[in-house]
């Protein structure tokens, strides 16, 4: 694993508010194909754009974070990467911090996804909050919390997972 790599579109960003709650470092991965029209941040969907970094070293960069509740995985899409990503959110959690990842696909579509690609059970298994869907322009909202159109959601993934259904943070369902 010493020689896995991530590409990222900008360094760690710490001590952000609006990433998820509390105080959180966002990682942003480099590379999205969904291409959602009015996307926030388009210069993250080449995936040979950004930088290449060692898994090994992002990993010890969390170690070494301070005053955080936890790291955000954003992007560009993160699930991309899904080797880089199962070995960051482990770190996440051996460092006794939570994970939220924001992504493109669906909880559903995820799901699927891990039926040929094992990987992605064990990615869902890591994650504690996932923000799913793609950004959608018509169904763009200020009233919706940590997300940018209401067709997109906050998962709760842990209990998701346990009762085969999709479970939300119904605090954050509205802005209030
Ligand atoms: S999934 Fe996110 S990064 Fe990718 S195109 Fe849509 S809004 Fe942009």
């Amino acid at each position: 694993m010493g020689d896995l790599k991530v590409r990222l579109a900008a360094p760690l960003q710490p001590d952000s508010i609006v990433d998820g709650e509390g105080i959180r470092t966002v990682i942003w991965f480099q590379g999205c194909s969904h291409d959602c029209p009015g996307c926030h941040n388009p210069e993250s969907h080449d995936f040979n754009g950004g930088f290449e970094a060692r898994v090994k070293d992002i990993e010890e960069e969390i170690e070494n974070l301070e005053y955080q509740d936890g790291i955000t995985f954003s992007g560009g899409d993160p699930m991309f990467q899904p080797e880089a990503l199962l070995e960051l959110l482990k770190a996440v959690h051996r460092n006794k911090l939570d994970s939220w990842v924001y992504t493109g696909f669906t909880y559903e579509q995820i799901l699927k996804m891990s039926e040929e690609k094992p990987i992605y059970k064990e990615i869902l298994e890591n994650i504690d909050v996932l923000v799913d869907g793609r950004f959608e322009m018509a169904k763009k909202s200020f009233e919706v919390m940590f997300r940018g159109s209401t067709n997109q959601r906050v998962i709760d993934v842990p209990a998701s997972l346990k009762s085969n259904e999709v479970v939300l943070v119904e605090k954050y369902i509205w802005r209030v």
